[in-house]
């Protein structure tokens, strides 16, 4: 299985708070998959997909320096044992499976997650994913709360690849699901209600979260955000990590 490689030639596997969603400020390890299905102009995990060679833009194309990422260099082949050995050497019982998108290798996850639960039953597990595949119900015995991140328009993905019926009416049916939304602009709202009232929603299931890989960038979508979670009765988060390292990886 493809786990995103660090700059040190570790896998991207590290004990830290989780930032985002509904169990944030929860010490959790993270596991970060390889490979996306999706290709957001935003992503903050573009190590994980934007590969040299590949035709997909990024908002960072413009920066000095920026260039694709060599696919060797940036990830690691290892088998599920492997993962599931390097994840059990931190002193945590909290795993986040995060990307990447990892229901692209979810047989592989499967078996990590059952290798830890037969190692130790207290193992609680977390799964972060852009919502467009449905998990097996293998895996889904096994992961005690999804995180699902829906991409809207602002992310620069065909429609017809970000929102997956099947995939979206399997999560809205689980109480295991959380909605999570990166918003930048007003415009984004009205595309999350459009979603709530298709998938029949409950304003609590929803969290919204400003767009931002920077703590002023943050700031200044912060409370305008804020705003909107009270009046339609949505959760809020913030970013943990950014305001505590910022874009640092691993942390
Ligand atoms: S779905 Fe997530 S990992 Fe994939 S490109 Fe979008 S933000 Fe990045």
């Amino acid at each position: 299985m493809k786990i995103a490689q660090l700059s040190t030639g570790h896998p991207e596997i590290f004990h830290t708070l989780q930032g985002e969603g509904i169990s944030t400020g929860v010490p959790a390890v993270f596991v970060r998959a390889s490979q996306c299905n999706l290709h957001c102009l935003w992503c903050d995990t573009d190590y994980t997909w934007n590969w040299t060679g590949t035709p997909w833009p990024h908002e960072k194309d413009s920066e000095a320096g920026y260039q694709k990422f060599n696919r060797q260099q940036s990830q690691l082949e290892m088998t599920p044992t492997d993962v599931a050995g390097a994840i059990r050497e931190h002193d945590c019982r909290r795993l986040v499976v995060t990307g990447g998108e990892p229901l692209v290798q979810q047989k592989e996850f499967t078996d990590v997650l059952k290798i830890l639960r037969g190692w130790d039953p207290e193992w609680t597990f977390e799964l972060e994913t852009n919502g467009t595949i449905r998990p097996h119900e293998a895996l889904d015995d096994l992961v005690n709360q999804y995180n699902v991140s829906p991409k809207l328009t602002n992310s620069g993905n065909p429609t017809r690849l970000r929102l997956v019926e099947e995939a979206l009416a399997f999560f809205a049916a689980s109480s295991k699901a959380w909605f999570k939304f990166v918003v930048s602009a007003a415009s984004d709202l009205a595309e999350i209600t459009a979603l709530q009232d298709q998938l029949d929603l409950a304003p609590d299931r929803i969290v919204l979260m400003p767009e931002g890989r920077d703590a002023t960038t943050l700031r200044t979508r912060r409370q305008w955000l804020a705003d909107r979670c009270i009046e339609k009765g949505y959760r809020y988060s913030d970013r943990l990590h950014i305001q505590l390292w910022g874009n640092e990886r691993g942390r």
